[in-house]
């Protein structure tokens, strides 16, 4: 029983965070309550839920209420979660629901398909029982008109911020503004005591983004996967973690190397290529891993009936 691997871990984006105390205070909440669950004998999607639902409603955080809003104002949310066997359920574009995750997991319970989106994902939330929910707040509606304000501008000081040392955003970038500064895209990875994993994320997107955009949060293999070698939740430039499959990718390396090696390798990779991007996982052993190419990511995790969060981070391996 004690050589249980029982953890969670979770982030709450990848950028440059200013309030850093608050951010950590938010991921606490939901920590504690995912671990709490897992020591309740919780499966490991029970726990990733739970946080997640918890950071959603978070208005800190871009996910759920306090999410970015498109060029138009409007909001359209990305939510997916998965288990190690295979099971996916996912949410794009969703709108007038509180919580995106609860609905991603009802796609996964409820019905054949892996993703749901638009006009028909609100719809299904509703036959699922969830009612009408308006998650656009004060600080959202400011951040967008910083945006509609400055254009180009403030994705330039953005990225500048993004990487201190002047690089600017790659040609394969595209056209699409590079993600904020302060971000809040949400995750959580969990291995419960019988050694499943589970992950599930959830986003607001990236402020200022077309209508219609779908980011790498609702996306298997993206922004979320899960295989019998492990599970990771991501968070970044999601065309950049959709174009390469980044969760994926360092899920199928835990095949033949620990999860902290297989980190190391693809955030190194991504820092090469300067790509703003984060991850958060666990292997099949209950190893931990971590990674970030932005200057900060908000997260941490509870093992052993030890917290660690990222405001004690002393040394960043760059
Ligand atoms: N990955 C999210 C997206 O591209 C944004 C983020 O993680 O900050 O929609």
């Amino acid at each position: 029983m004690n050589s249980s691997p029982l953890g969670i871990v979770c982030h709450a984006g990848a950028g440059t965070i200013d309030d850093k105390a608050a951010y950590a205070a938010g991921l606490t909440e939901a920590i504690d309550e995912g671990y709490r669950l897992l020591r309740q004998s919780a499966n490991a999607m029970e726990a990733v839920v739970a946080a997640v639902t918890i950071m959603e409603d978070n208005p800190l955080y871009d996910a759920g209420t306090g999410s970015d809003l498109t060029i138009d104002g409007q909001v359209e949310m990305d939510a997916s979660l998965m288990t190690q066997e295979g099971r996916f359920g996912g949410v794009a574009g969703i709108t007038g629901v509180k919580n995106p995750i609860l609905v991603a997991q009802k796609v996964m319970t409820e019905t054949d398909h892996l993703l749901v989106c638009g006009l028909g994902a609100t719809e299904f939330a509703r036959k699922m029982g969830f009612e009408d929910y308006n998650v656009v707040t004060e600080r959202a509606r400011t951040r967008l008109q910083k945006v509609v304000d400055h254009g180009s501008k403030y994705f330039l000081k953005m990225n500048q911020q993004r990487f201190p040392d002047g690089a600017p955003p790659t040609p394969e970038a595209g056209a699409l503004p590079q993600p904020g500064s302060k971000m809040g895209t949400v995750g959580a990875v969990a291995i419960d005591k019988h050694g499943n994993l589970a992950v599930a994320t959830s986003s607001g997107g990236i402020v200022g983004r077309m209508r219609g955009r779908v980011g790498d949060s609702a996306i298997l293999g993206a922004g979320t996967y899960a295989g019998l070698s492990g599970a990771v939740s991501c968070t970044g430039h999601g065309e950049e973690i959709m174009r390469r499959s980044l969760a994926r990718d360092i899920v199928e390396r835990m095949k033949t190397m620990p999860g902290s090696t297989a980190m190391t390798l693809v955030v190194a990779e991504a820092r090469r290529k300067k790509l703003a991007f984060g991850a958060i996982g666990f292997d099949a052993r209950g190893g931990i891993c971590y990674g970030h190419t932005t200057p900060d990511m908000a997260y941490g995790y509870k093992v052993a009936e030890r917290l660690f969060l990222f405001t004690e981070e002393k040394l960043r391996i760059r």
